[in-house]
């Protein structure tokens, strides 16, 4: 359930300290120690699993519920007008710690915070292929 050499483990445990905002049976949320902007907000699962895909619907909802209340109460404590969460699997999907964790991003006007978004199209039946090859992975 949990990994000794897990450092999101040792916070959700309270082994480390961290900058805690909430927590209850199944979750903790506490703030980046290296934050992209005031009051940027990890919510992670008190269960170790590395990656979304490994945690169970029920797992995921007993995180993700409290995303709405966690991101009002960000933007209410920073003065932010929006944010974004964001939540990585994978080293090359920039996952750096891994444990699950979903960042809520204060944004602004004109922050200098973006992404690249290098949005393509498909090409004439590639997006039907994919549909098919989804829905087979979907019912496997
Ligand atoms: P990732 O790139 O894996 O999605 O994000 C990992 C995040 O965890 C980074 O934003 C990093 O600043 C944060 N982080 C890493 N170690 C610690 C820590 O010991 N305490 C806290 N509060 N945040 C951490
Ligand atoms: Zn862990």
């Amino acid at each position: 359930m949990s990994d000794a050499s897990c450092i999101f483990c040792r916070i959700g445990k309270g082994e480390i300290p961290s900058m805690k905002v909430f927590e209850d049976d199944a979750t903790l949320a506490f703030l980046d120690i290296n934050p992209l902007a005031e009051g940027h907000l990890l919510i992670i699962p008190k269960v170790h699993r590395e990656r979304l895909e490994e945690m169970s619907p029920d797992e995921v909802a007993a995180v993700t519920r409290h995303l709405p209340r966690l991101g009002r109460a960000v933007m209410a404590a920073t003065g932010a007008q929006a944010y974004n969460v964001l939540q990585n699997n994978g080293a090359a999907a920039q996952q750096s710690v891994g444990h699950v964790h979903f960042h809520i991003i204060p944004r602004r006007e004109g922050d200098s915070l973006g992404y690249r978004w290098p949005a393509g199209s498909y090409p004439a039946g590639r997006g039907e292929e994919l549909r098919k090859a989804v829905i087979a992975a979907l019912g496997a």
